[in-house]
């Protein structure tokens, strides 16, 4: 029996879009992700992209784990494939559906005929098997309002597809069909969620990172790496722009009052972003920044802060409470890398009493004491992509 892939995209998505665009883009991400779990025919028809295996030693569990996290998938249907005839179809069904039929106590059979030459109509072809099914398990009964199986038969062109409850899929936009957009990334909680939102939004991330050696250290680094790698389980391979911020700290705490040091450091580093970004073909900057968690995310800190910046800053998780970007953290398994306690240049010369409403007036001449526009072109200079 050949098993293969049915993936569901969502219908009322893509409507507003570029449907060929979206599945094109679609396809050549699943490619790429499943390139390492053997040989896959990937293809579209009917709005369902099939994952056909090409040989007996492709590695379907892990195909399906990859899937899950590609942007774009409504549902996995793990599919058997047989012949378009209603003998066939019964006893594929019989067979590869057996653990589930066995151990359920209801069961329903919804039938789909794509393929219009097929000689029984859809609610026929589910009678049909639904009795087969009756009678094969006697531990079954229907229930066609909450079924514990779900059995669905699909006839389409090529072939008859049979499956049961699907996996559900991550949903969202394929990465890459919104564009690229610069995140940056620090080791916290927030700044991976943030990542995770917008890649879900079909953006394609590039990150861009501070680090102030010796007051950050090498494994502060490379726990930032390790939380790219795995928000880029679902959004693909990151780059990374280590950005060596050392220098401009040590001016700041130099020349500036220390009440506005953090809101400097932060204007910096949104001018370095952008600067970085458009290097990159990139069209937003990303930010984890949530209203009021601390004093340089209040509404006048993050004014002052984008001033000056002409790309849009997306703050996906704004809106949301640190217990509502944990469980996202946890979802996708990077709250775990984000709690070790490696120390973010944030937290570097920190004031003890931050201006929670900054004015601008006065960061603009704060800024003044220092060169501003040679300290960040010295950091741009120095930058390491990873
Ligand atoms: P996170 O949990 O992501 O670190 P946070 O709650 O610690 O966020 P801040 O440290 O104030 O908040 O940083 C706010 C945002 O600024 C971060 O979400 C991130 O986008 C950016 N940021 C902070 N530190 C760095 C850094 N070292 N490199 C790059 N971006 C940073
Ligand atoms: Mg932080």
């Amino acid at each position: 029996m050949k098993e293969i892939l049915l993936l569901k995209l969502g219908e009322l998505v893509l409507k507003g879009l570029n449907r060929g665009n979206f599945e094109k883009r679609l396809m050549k991400n699943i490619n790429w992700r499943l390139r390492k779990f053997g040989d896959f025919k990937i293809y579209c028809l009917q709005s369902t992209i099939y994952v056909d295996p090409q040989s007996d030693d492709c590695d379907m569990d892990s195909a399906v784990e990859a899937i899950k996290k590609i942007f774009g998938i409504v549902n996995i249907c793990r599919a058997a494939e047989c012949e378009k005839d209603m003998e066939k179809i019964v006893e594929v069904a019989k067979e590869y559906l057996c653990d589930e039929l066995s151990s359920a106590r209801t069961f329903k059979v919804e039938a789909k005929r794509s393929d219009k030459s097929f000689p029984m109509k859809s609610p026929e072809i589910a009678f049909e098997v639904g009795g087969a099914l009756h009678d094969a398990f006697e531990n079954l009964e229907v229930d066609v309002k909450n079924p514990e199986v779900l059995v669905k038969v699909e006839v389409r062109d090529r072939a008859a597809y049979i499956h049961a409850n699907p996996i559900p899929g991550a949903g969202g936009l394929p990465i890459g069909i919104n564009g690229r957009a610069a995140i940056l990334l620090s080791g916290g909680i927030d700044s991976p969620v943030a990542a995770y939102m917008m890649a879900k939004r079909g953006v394609e991330l590039f990150g861009v990172h501070f680090f102030s050696y010796p007051y950050t250290s090498e494994r502060a680094k490379e726990k930032v790496i390790e939380l790219a790698r795995l928000v880029g389980e679902y959004a693909g391979n990151i780059k990374i722009a280590m950005v060596p911020f050392t220098k401009i700290q040590e001016e700041i705490r130099a020349h500036c009052k220390e009440e506005y040091f953090t809101i400097i450091m932060r204007r910096f580093m949104m001018y370095i972003a952008e600067k970085v970004a458009e290097a990159n073909d990139c069209g937003a900057l990303i930010t984890g920044e949530s209203l009021g968690q601390v004093a340089s995310q209040t509404m006048e800190a993050l004014c002052v802060t984008e001033n000056g910046i002409n790309l849009p800053v997306l703050r996906p998780v704004i809106g949301m409470d640190k217990e509502e970007i944990v469980t996202i953290a946890r979802r996708i398994n990077t709250f775990e890398t984000s709690i070790l306690p490696y120390e973010d240049c944030c937290t570097v010369f920190t004031p003890k009493h931050p201006r929670t409403k900054p004015k601008l007036e006065y960061i603009i001449e704060e800024e003044k004491k220092l060169p501003f526009a040679s300290l960040a072109a010295e950091a741009i200079a120095n930058i390491e992509i990873i």
